[in-house]
């Protein structure tokens, strides 16, 4: 399977030269190549797994200035504010208002010095949220407002009636996966070639150590050989993985990564949103997010595995403690799965993890000896946009350019005309509107191309699941358009199985849409979705209880039973035990046969469906 999508076809990167090349597919990667390509530098972003796989595709969302760094890092705070009041600008469609109370708990006691305490409390946050407001207007947020017991009670009867009152604060969200893709799309559009799937394994140096380029290496094709791709400027946005890219090239800095997990909730909670504190003081946010809620994050200096980062049953008890003490009756709440991502956090020794610096910084190596790699470090997910500009400035004088930057004002693929759901229902039955309307959400002016598809083929209007509602034709557009590789990408791009059934109803049919507009083969397919099928249950081992546990019976029972998947990847394993080698379909075939790959991404030749589907399964029914 190739890139799909014109430009983002890895093959016409090949030999060529760029002005700068882009490592990290990232917000901060995309960001960077939507803003040099933009300038007309011609870019190749290289990212080894889907666009936003990393942080930029597990955080909290929010395009906020941060509340919290008002106390430590009011700098980052006013930043965020601004940045966030330019990402309005150019992706309204994409950011939502998250109205959020702000419970003041009751503290234990009693009597007149209690009271007088209890009103200190209250005086206290109340002058902290006027602070906030002063930079409430940079991202057109509203001004708090201070809410009695009763008033905090009668908008969420769910709140703890333990509270002396409450203050308001005005968020937005949005969905990171499509910020980071739109900024890309728009990079493509502007002449950048976007490779994903793609790993950099090495740098290329010339005789006095200048950084030339690097190698590549395509995680999807077997026998692949190591690709170079050349540039005079390369910038290193691997965010966690920085140093370690750095190393590859005998480059150095430090991080401070930090491991922060989410629960999922598939159903709103609440419309508002709340902030929680855990056991050890940290603030979290219980807030709707998308069509759902979530809870988190925590925030641990991380030692482990980038690639496999988990979260744990420990990390959930932590945050349903924190979100019980504000919402008691959370334990009635259906947990979906978890999400975890490591932030790319600036180094600072002897600090508690919370009172990190948000701020970036971009480092030229060259006092290293290794001129010719920029790398990146820190920011915010409210603030990449600020981050690129500087980033792709320097690049940019680096090259002679003297192109301004655009990317305040210049909006963001589907941000350039206006929606109208209602007029593009007309000719549709009303049962689609809500797969329409977030269809416009997620694709805004630009939904109505995707829905010329139903004009020509109206199954195409046809929701591929309810939960998460979404149609064929925005699923089959995406594929088409969007830098989809693999059956993942697809719900990164779309919120496809991100719903209350985790794929159990939709991954089956994405996989055919998949096949259909990718041409893979029947192993390819079943590879993509056993792959899927996998990733989602990482996400779901942590709250496996109650309910969920019996969920995920029946979609592992619908997969690996009724799809009789079971046999078919059993058998896959035998002949890799057999081989000596890995888990995966087809080991063993000749060198020259076409490939597939395994539930890590990683390549392997293939035979055909049939030579696996035959292969003898011991104790398996006929
Ligand atoms: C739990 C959590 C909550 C957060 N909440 C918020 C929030 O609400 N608001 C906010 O503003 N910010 C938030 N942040 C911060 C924000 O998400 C990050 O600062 C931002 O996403 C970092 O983006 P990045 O592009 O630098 O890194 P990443 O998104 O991690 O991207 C780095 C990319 O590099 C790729 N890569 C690594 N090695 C290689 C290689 N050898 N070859 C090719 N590619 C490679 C990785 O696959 C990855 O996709 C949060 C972060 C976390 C973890």
């Amino acid at each position: 399977m190739g890139g799909h999508g014109g430009s983002t076809d890895s093959s016409t990167a090949s030999g060529t030269d760029f002005d700068v090349i882009v490592l990290g597919g990232g917000i901060n990667g995309a960001g960077i190549a939507r803003d040099c390509a933009r300038r007309g530098l011609k870019v190749c972003v290289v990212e080894k797994n889907d666009l936003a796989k990393g942080a930029s595709g597990a955080n909290t969302g929010m395009i906020h200035g941060g509340i919290r760094y008002l106390m430590y890092d009011v700098h980052t705070t006013k930043m965020s504010c601004t940045d966030s009041g330019y990402i309005q600008r150019i992706a309204p469609h994409l950011l939502f208002r998250v109205p959020f109370i702000v419970p003041v708990m009751k503290p234990q006691g009693a009597g007149l010095l209690q009271t007088m305490m209890d009103r200190l409390l209250l005086e206290g946050s109340e002058v902290f949220f006027e602070a906030y407001d002063v930079y409430q207007p940079l991202k057109r947020g509203k001004p708090h407002t201070r809410l009695t017991r009763d008033e905090a009670l009668a908008l969420e009867p769910g709140l703890n009636p333990n509270i002396l009152g409450a203050v308001t604060m005005d968020e937005w969200g949005i969905d990171p996966f499509r910020l980071v893709v739109e900024n890309a799309i728009d990079a493509v559009e502007h002449g950048a070639v976007i490779l994903t799937w793609h790993e950099v394994t090495g740098f290329v140096k010339g005789s006095d150590g200048r950084v030339e380029g690097v190698d590549v290496q395509d995680r999807l094709t077997a026998g692949a050989t190591t690709r170079r791709l050349r540039a005079p400027v390369v910038v290193n946005a691997t965010g966690a993985w920085g140093p370690r890219t750095a190393a590859m090239a005998g480059a150095s800095y430090q991080l401070r990564p930090g491991k922060g997990v989410h629960i999922v909730y598939s159903h709103r909670i609440s419309n508002y949103g709340f902030a929680i504190t855990g056991v050890d003081g940290r603030q979290m946010f219980l807030m709707p997010h998308e069509n759902g809620s979530i809870i988190g994050t925590t925030d641990d200096d991380y030692y482990g595995d980038l690639d496999h980062p988990r979260a744990t049953e420990d990390e959930v008890k932590y945050i349903l403690q924190a979100a019980r003490d504000v919402f008691p009756g959370i334990d009635q709440y259906r947990m979906s799965r978890t999400y975890v991502g490591v932030r790319p956090t600036l180094f600072t020794w002897a600090k508690n993890e919370d009172r990190l610096s948000r701020e970036h910084e971009f480092y030229d190596h060259e006092a290293q000896g290794v001129p010719g790699l920029i790398s990146v470090a820190g920011g915010k997910l409210a603030a990449y946009r600020q981050l690129a500009e500087e980033v792709s400035t320097e690049v940019a004088r680096r090259l002679g350019n003297t192109v301004a930057c655009s990317t305040h004002a210049a909006p963001l693929p589907g941000a350039e005309g206006p929606i109208d759901v209602d007029g593009w229902m007309k000719d549709l039955p009303k049962r689609h509107r809500l797969a329409v309307s977030r269809m416009a959400y997620r694709h805004g002016s630009r939904s109505q191309a995707l829905l010329k598809a139903v004009d020509d083929d109206p199954r195409q209007a046809c929701e591929t699941c309810l939960c998460e509602p979404v149609c064929e034709a925005e699923i089959r557009g995406t594929i088409q358009t969007e830098v989809v590789r693999r059956l993942v990408d697809i719900r990164r791009r779309t919120r496809q199985s991100m719903g209350a059934c985790g794929g159990t109803r939709c991954a089956v049919r994405t996989s055919q849409i998949l096949l259909e507009e990718a041409n893979l083969t029947a192993v390819e397919q079943l590879v993509e979705l056993q792959g899927a099928m996998d990733a989602r249950f990482i996400g779901k081992r942590p709250v496996l209880e109650g309910a969920n546990l019996a969920t995920e019976e029946l979609n592992q029972a619908m997969h690996f039973l009724g799809g009789n998947l079971g046999p078919l990847f059993r058998a896959a394993r035998l002949l890799a035990d057999d081989a000596g080698g890995r888990a995966a379909i087809g080991i063993g075939a000749p060198a020259d046969a076409p490939a597939t790959r395994d539930v890590d991404g990683i390549v392997h030749h293939r035979t055909q469906a049939t030579a696996i589907v035959v292969a003898p399964i011991p104790g398996d029914r006929p």
